[in-house]
């Protein structure tokens, strides 16, 4: 069994879609600003995969100077990610740290996205949220952020 971990941060901008888990969450008034489409909850998941699987991190593999993935479906990477594993992933672990807007209701369908791309039962993927209480750049919200842990057998 191995494991691996991942962490990502991203700010918040007017004007854009907010992803996360490969779900657009609805009527959110700030979305995460990056090259691709800046899913926090993915990159971190992607990470954590890398990690297990001992083969870097996102930025090598994704390279935010490489126009092909200039506002990617971080769900189609999480996917690329898949197809490089060395083995089956076990169970993913997550947790999204955001002041705004409340992501509880969204919890079901960024489990089943993230599940799916990873070929998993949505049980095998946890998905977790937090604030900030109000300190640090989370709780002012200026952006989001997601830890996320993977284990591989
Ligand atoms: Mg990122």
């Amino acid at each position: 069994m191995t494991a691996g971990i991942g962490w990502d941060s991203h700010r918040l901008e007017g004007g854009r879609p907010l992803v996360l888990g490969g779900v657009e969450i609805p009527g959110a008034a700030r979305g995460l600003v990056g090259w691709s489409d800046a899913d926090v909850l993915t990159h971190a998941v992607i990470d954590a995969l890398l990690g297990a699987a001992g083969l870097g991190d996102i930025g090598q593999h994704f390279p935010d100077t490489d126009e092909r993935w200039r506002g990617a479906d971080s769900i189609e990477l999480l996917r690329e990610v898949r197809d490089l594993l060395p083995g089956p992933v076990a169970h993913v672990d997550a947790t999204v740290m955001c002041e705004v807007p409340k992501l509880a209701p969204h919890r079901d369908a960024m489990r089943a996205r993230l599940a799916q791309a990873l070929g998993l039962e949505p049980g095998a993927v946890n998905v977790k949220f937090t604030t900030g209480e109000g300190i640090g750049f989370v709780g002012r919200g200026e952006g989001i952020a997601a830890l996320a842990i993977a284990t591989m057998a």
